[in-house]
């Protein structure tokens, strides 16, 4: 089994390559051929040598185009993509705290070839609390109201590589007719994926598949850590480029 493992890490957000990198080779569903595409501004990442490890070099861009423009960013390697069985989307400050099986997190045959995470902050809590694009109705990433039911985090989806790759087509087209139309969604990337997939029938994973390091309290198992980027200064500051 072939999987590619898709990795943006612009500016300071390099600090957190090693770490998943190496926690992914011990725990991620060990025993699959994995491919790092990595989209990095840096010249001398760790690793950058090793045979399964692909360095692409990408621009940084300031907040919030960083996450917003990642459907773009995976179209550019969409052709060695089409190679792979599966193709993940992991954020850069994502930690793998133990293995993670096959059957545990690939999509099976009800699931439309998706696979996503529902939101460690929003789980549990009523739909109205969650932050779809629910004002500007000309954003293609506009949820209706009937279609107002789980809320998933951007940082950790994929799926099959016919199934993804046609999540990046579709995402890339909507947000980028966003922005020729002048409009952001409220929550960048996170709002396109939410609208993509209301529609459709994901696996989704509880919220211990992307667990927020600073959340101690949340009473979900630890998979997937997301360390806390407050030791590093915070958000304002990683999203700086110097
Ligand atoms: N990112 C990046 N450089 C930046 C800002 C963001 O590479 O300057 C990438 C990185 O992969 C990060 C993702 O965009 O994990 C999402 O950004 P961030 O983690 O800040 O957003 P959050 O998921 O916390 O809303």
């Amino acid at each position: 089994m072939k999987i590619a493992l898709l990795y943006i890490c612009t500016g300071k957000y390099t600090v957190f390559w090693d770490e998943f990198f190496t926690s992914s080779e011990q725990y991620f569903i060990p025993g699959a051929e994995k491919e790092y595409f990595v989209f990095t501004d840096a010249t001398d990442l760790p690793h950058n040598n090793h045979p399964r490890v692909h360095v692409i070099e990408q621009e940084w861009l300031a907040w919030p185009y960083a996450t917003l423009m990642r459907f773009h960013i995976f179209s550019r390697v969409e052709t060695q993509l089409r190679a792979f069985d599966y193709i993940f989307f992991f954020n850069a400050n994502a930690q793998f705290l133990r293995t993670i099986t096959a059957e545990e997190f690939l999509p099976g045959p009800e699931h439309e070839g998706l696979t996503v995470v529902s939101s460690p902050g929003f789980h549990g809590q009523p739909v109205k609390n969650f932050p779809y694009e629910k004002k500007d109705k000309r954003s293609k990433a506009y949820m209706p109201p009937a279609l107002r039911k789980i809320y998933v985090q951007g940082g950790v989806n994929g799926g099959t590589a016919a199934a993804f790759l046609a999540l990046i087509q579709e995402l890339k087209q909507n947000v980028q007719s966003d922005l020729d139309r002048g409009i952001i969604a409220a929550w960048h990337d996170e709002s396109h994926l939410n609208r993509y997939i209301a529609e459709r029938h994901p696996r989704v994973l509880p919220p211990g598949y992307i667990f927020p390091e600073e959340r101690k309290d949340l009473p979900f198992e630890p998979v997937i850590l997301i360390r806390d980027k407050n030791r590093l200064g915070g958000n304002a500051a990683l999203r700086q480029h110097t």
